[in-house]
């Protein structure tokens, strides 16, 4: 039997539930389906076979949901921190063991390749780690004198809060805005995404397991536009942390606007990666070829744009085309696998239609620029991995995010060509440099318009740093505290240490 064979009959069997029972909303410590018993299918990007029915919500489930939030917000957030703390690290001990379920389930809805999921699955328990040990001080605040006065911060809880999140990394991106949310003593209605919602439903079965009281954590499933917008739209919601397109985050602000919703916002990018002639460039290659292959190119931070220096143009994209050329294309729980199929039809033919458009614009295709073939691929969303040279900056694959394994190069001359480049596009999330001069390091990190900017690295999270883009890449960051100001409340209590002159009116 084959590594392949053998996952694949050990994902049957975890998935062999959602066949049977469908994916369950979970609302109040319980599995329901939808009132109108309505659903809607997941299916398979490796063969399009349907993995489970879903049950499709719509503003009663969200309403029933957001009021199981509301009821258990009050003991959640007077729990003390040290018992949140305790609670949390459980969270994650139970997603350690079942990590393998997790990362073959998330493998079969997404098309993600294992060698990835497997880390994500425990990404995810690192992440409620990390937020679980920051509970007991989340609250804590400063102290700030002045003369005749000392002023107290602490903050609160800010309440329910919702939370929406895309199909690319489901379970890492879920415990990523969840895990911070409950350390902070907020209650959370889940929103997954509708292309990939089984990891979603383990998610919350898990949490609830290692202890997590009833209505503390709601997930219900549903259509963007049906439940998602109704989740936006709720009084008792006060916050909505949402990661996914730039233009549904603008959709998700209007619908936000009539209950004042708090955002945070993580949307698309256009990532540059700038390679000068004086960087590694063995080790710049590499992260270049990383940072757009791997996950599929599913992925925001991916580095979509490969600036280089006029000098080292050829020969780098020539390097680079040739490791494209030799990546492994296949199933997804194939251990040798890097890329995997696109994660539904709908997105595959978004990704074809930009090889037309490149040849439209008059670039050129060093490699890829078709559906993958082979054994084993004909039903499923496979896609070569790609890159475009000859490329301008203003044509449609240099400006719009593909989200595929699709990387589009072009070459530059001169340091401020380079920067000019990478700031022209509406989004500004990362930025990749590889240089060995210093000076010019300062430089251009200065004047690169984007929220995180890796220099001589590809994107390696430290979670204390704050993650979150510029322009249409988002609104706010998270990671370290700047995920606990977003779900909380500052409040200032101010005390007189004298007794001060108040201006006396009226007397
Ligand atoms: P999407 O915007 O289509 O969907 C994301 C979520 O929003 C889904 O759950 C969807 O059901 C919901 N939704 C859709 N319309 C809605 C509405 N009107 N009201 C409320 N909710 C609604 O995004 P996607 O295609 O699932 O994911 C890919 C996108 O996510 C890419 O643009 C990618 O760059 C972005 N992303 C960003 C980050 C980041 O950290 N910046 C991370 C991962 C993915």
């Amino acid at each position: 039997m084959s590594d392949l064979e053998r996952n694949l009959e050990r994902a049957r069997e975890y998935v062999a539930r959602f066949e049977r029972e469908g994916a369950l909303h979970r609302i109040a410590g319980t599995s329901c389906a939808s009132a109108d018993g309505r659903t809607f299918e997941t299916v398979s990007p490796v063969d399009g076979a349907t993995l489970a029915q879903v049950a499709r919500g719509g503003s009663a489930e969200i309403d029933r949901a957001a009021q199981a939030a509301a009821a258990a917000f009050g003991e959640w957030r007077a729990m003390p921190g040290a018992k949140r703390r305790k609670l949390l690290h459980a969270i994650a001990d139970a997603i350690e063991a079942r990590a393998e379920e997790i990362a073959f389930t998330e493998c079969l809805d997404t098309g993600q390749a294992l060698r990835f999921m497997a880390k994500a699955a425990l990404r995810g328990a690192e992440n409620f780690r990390f937020f679980a040990d920051q509970a007991p001080s989340a609250q804590d605040g400063q102290s700030l004198f002045a003369p005749g006065q000392v002023n107290i911060t602490r903050r609160t809880p800010i309440g329910p809060v919702g939370v929406i999140t895309p199909w690319n990394t489901p379970f890492m991106l879920s415990t990523w805005k969840i895990a911070p949310a409950l350390a902070s003593g907020c209650t959370v209605v889940h929103k997954p995404a509708e292309f990939s919602p089984l990891t979603a439903t383990l998610l919350v079965e898990i949490a609830e397991e290692a202890g997590l009281p009833p209505g503390v954590w709601n997930t219900v499933h549903g259509l963007g536009e049906e439940a998602g917008r109704a989740l936006t739209e709720h009084e008792a919601i006060r916050a909505i942390s949402f990661v996914g397109e730039s233009r549904t985050g603008s959709m998700i602000m209007a619908q936000g606007a009539p209950t004042l919703k708090r955002v945070h916002f993580e949307l698309g990018g256009k990532n540059p990666v700038i390679v000068f002639a004086d960087a590694d460039i063995e080790r710049a290659v590499d992260a270049a070829v990383f940072m757009i292959y791997s996950l599929n190119g599913e992925r925001c931070t991916s580095s979509s744009r490969l600036l280089v220096e006029a000098s080292i143009h050829d020969d780098f994209c020539a390097r680079v085309a040739e490791r494209a050329a030799r990546i492994p294309v296949g199933h997804p729980l194939d251990p040798k696998t890097v890329v995997g199929p696109l994660i539904h039809p709908v997105h595959e033919r978004k990704v074809l239609s930009y090889f037309e458009t490149a040849r439209a614009e008059g670039a050129t295709i060093a490699t890829g620029g078709a559906k993958a073939t082979g054994p084993g691929l004909e039903a499923g969303c496979f896609v070569q991995p790609t890159l475009f040279t000859g490329a301008r900056n203003d044509m449609a694959i240099a400006q719009e995010e593909i989200f595929g394994p699709v990387l589009t190069a072009i070459p530059f001359e001169t340091e401020e060509e380079a920067v000019r480049m990478a700031n022209d596009v509406p989004y500004g999330l990362a930025g990749y440099l590889w240089t060995s001069d210093l000076a010019r390091t300062l430089r251009i990190t200065e004047a690169l318009e984007a929220g995180m900017i890796w220099v001589n690295s590809e994107n390696v999270r430290h979670l204390p740093a704050p993650f979150g883009g510029m322009k249409a890449s988002g609104i706010g960051r998270d990671g370290g505290d700047w995920s606990f100001d977003f779900y909380m409340e500052t409040k200032n209590i101010s005390l007189a240490t004298g007794a001060h002159n108040i201006p006396r009116l009226g007397g």
